[in-house]
């Protein structure tokens, strides 16, 4: 069984399902992709996003606001620990830091991210770290207010080895998008060669990053299989074996999934 561990599933395009949300699910089952988790980015979609994963038991969900919608809406502590009480809310984020798309929004940022490890850190949730371009401020971050306990996962990684092994140490865990089959990406599939199977995670970000051969597509979470895939091949092992310790990698670091 394949777990999607990061996916926007109220952004996805449906319309190749006559727009029915239960056949792009079976679509995902079809191909072994039994459990996904759909990640928030904004308080405000969240009760719409929240009303359409309840309806599905294999379907988890996260509280939080993306990194470059921080200078639009400040989450407080209070406000992630409400929706994060909610059933199948596991998981605090998407949060982080991205100096790659807004450099002028720096400080707003990193409040949003203090909050996000704070509220994880009182709540023994594990945080999901979007970062692009920040990786000393990110880890700074991480070691000041968040949790070793709890931990996270720093998702869609495209940073370096040395980032990387420092997230490793900080008990984060490492997930790999569809990127990591891109032709440019040679320098990403070294780390994935580095980073321990029993620290992976996989993701579709779906509906971004569509991995190759799907790229410029829409993305959706069946896909995960060719990022699973690219994975075993760069590993030298089966697409089954990186299934299995990717999906307990997963119900680990996630703990409320498993209730
Ligand atoms: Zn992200
Ligand atoms: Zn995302």
């Amino acid at each position: 069984m394949f777990i999607d561990s990061h996916c926007h599933l109220d952004r996805l395009d449906l319309s190749p399902y006559d727009n029915d949300f239960s056949k792009m699910l079976q679509a995902a089952s079809d191909r072994g992709v039994d459990k996904m988790l759909c990640v928030s980015i904004a308080l405000e979609q969240f009760p719409s996003m929240y009303e359409l994963i309840s309806q599905h038991n294999n379907v988890f969900a996260s509280v939080g606001v993306h990194p470059l919608s921080a200078a639009d809406e400040q989450v407080t502590v209070e406000q992630l620990a409400e929706k994060a009480a909610l059933d199948r809310i596991i998981a605090i984020g998407e949060t982080g830091l991205d100096y790659f798309y807004q450099t002028d929004t720096q400080e707003l940022q990193q409040t949003s991210f203090k909050n996000h490890l704070v509220a994880a850190s009182k709540l023994n949730l594990p945080t999901i770290v979007h970062t692009r371009d920040a990786q000393e401020d990110t880890l700074q971050m991480i070691r000041e207010h968040g949790s070793l306990d709890a931990a996270g996962v720093l998702h869609c990684f495209t940073e370096s080895l040395e980032m990387a092994k420092e997230a490793l140490d900080l008990n984060y865990m490492i997930s790999f998008s569809g990127i990591i089959t891109f032709k440019n990406a040679a320098e990403l599939r070294e780390v994935v060669k580095q980073v321990p199977l029993n620290r992976i995670l996989i993701e579709t970000d779906a509906p971004y990053l569509a991995p190759v051969p799907h790229r410029g597509k829409k993305n959706e979470p069946k896909y995960v299989v060719e990022v699973a895939q690219c994975i075993a091949d760069l590993k030298g092992i089966s697409v089954e074996e990186v299934a299995e310790t990717t999906s307990e990698n997963f119900y680990q670091l996630f703990n409320k999934a498993r209730l």
